[in-house]
């Protein structure tokens, strides 16, 4: 059997050629966590769990009609995608301050924004990714004034969407990142959602047992989930079952 053709690695992803022309196989690593400047070690079963949630939230989008790149899952750690030409920026929506918004704009870590805010940065790891205006995308080709229209649509519904169902199991959306490909249907091209959406693009902070104040009467602020990719699946029942949970040998004596 011929060996598969791997066409691209990166921090958290392997893809390889899919089965028919404009698929793609995006295998999940365990490398690559969540936030992590410089990269970090690899958390175990994390690959297995970004499989599963990046499939509930991209299938889930695209059954409210905002299109994806997902396609089904293929086993544990792959899903079979559609091929995207990706537009080279990251797309981040922000509900509420925090990273790099606080610091830059003096705004408290987890003050409400008064309506989501849009951001794009420049996906080119060598330059740190940088923030970019629409003037620069326009300007240098990287997407037109109605593509960044398209764009900024489509994040918002992903936006609600994601944040709606975050609330519904006590968690709050502060922030994302999109990655946004082009996809052709003969002349039309259509822009949909790629890439993936996961613990590693969102800043989740877990508000359960945030509304009543403790016994000192002090309310507690909603902060990071600890654990958050076994915690995100166990909320929203997408651990799969097959999963052994890795407990490191203990001594016993
Ligand atoms: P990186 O280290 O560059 O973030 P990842 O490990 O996340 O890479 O691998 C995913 C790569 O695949 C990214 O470069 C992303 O832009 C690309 N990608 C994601 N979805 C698609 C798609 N549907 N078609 C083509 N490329 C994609
Ligand atoms: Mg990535």
């Amino acid at each position: 059997m011929a060996r598969r053709k791997k066409v691209y690695e990166g921090k958290a992803k392997i893809l390889y050629e899919g089965p028919e022309p404009g698929t793609l196989i995006q295998y999940y690593k365990d490398d690559g966590r969540a936030g992590a400047t410089p990269p970090q070690a690899a958390v175990e079963g994390k690959g297995v769990l970004n499989n599963r949630l990046s499939e509930f939230f991209m299938s889930g989008l695209n059954s409210i009609g905002v299109p994806t790149h997902f396609i089904r899952r293929l086993n544990m750690r792959e899903q079979l995608v559609r091929m995207a030409e990706i537009v080279p920026l990251e797309v981040v929506v922000r509900n509420f301050a925090a990273g790099e918004l606080s610091t830059r704009l003096g705004i408290p870590e987890g003050t409400a924004l008064p309506r989501p805010i849009v951001e794009y940065y420049f996906k080119d790891e060598k330059l740190g990714d940088p923030m970019v205006a629409e003037e620069h995308i326009i300007a240098f080709g990287w997407a037109s004034q109605q593509d960044l229209d398209d764009i900024v649509a489509l994040a918002l519904r992903v936006n609600d969407f994601l944040s709606g169902v975050m609330m519904g199991i006590g968690i709050r959306l502060a922030d994302f990142r999109l990655e946004v490909g082009r996809i052709w249907e003969g002349d039309f091209m259509r822009l949909i959602v790629a890439d993936e959406i996961s613990p590693d693009s969102c800043r989740l902070w877990d508000t359960r047992g945030t509304e009543a104040p403790d016994r000192e009467g002090v309310t507690r602020e909603p902060g990071p989930l600890a654990d958050v990719y076994t915690e995100l699946a166990r909320r929203l029942g997408v651990l799969p079952s097959n999963v052994t949970h890795t407990t490191k040998p203990t001594l016993i004596n």
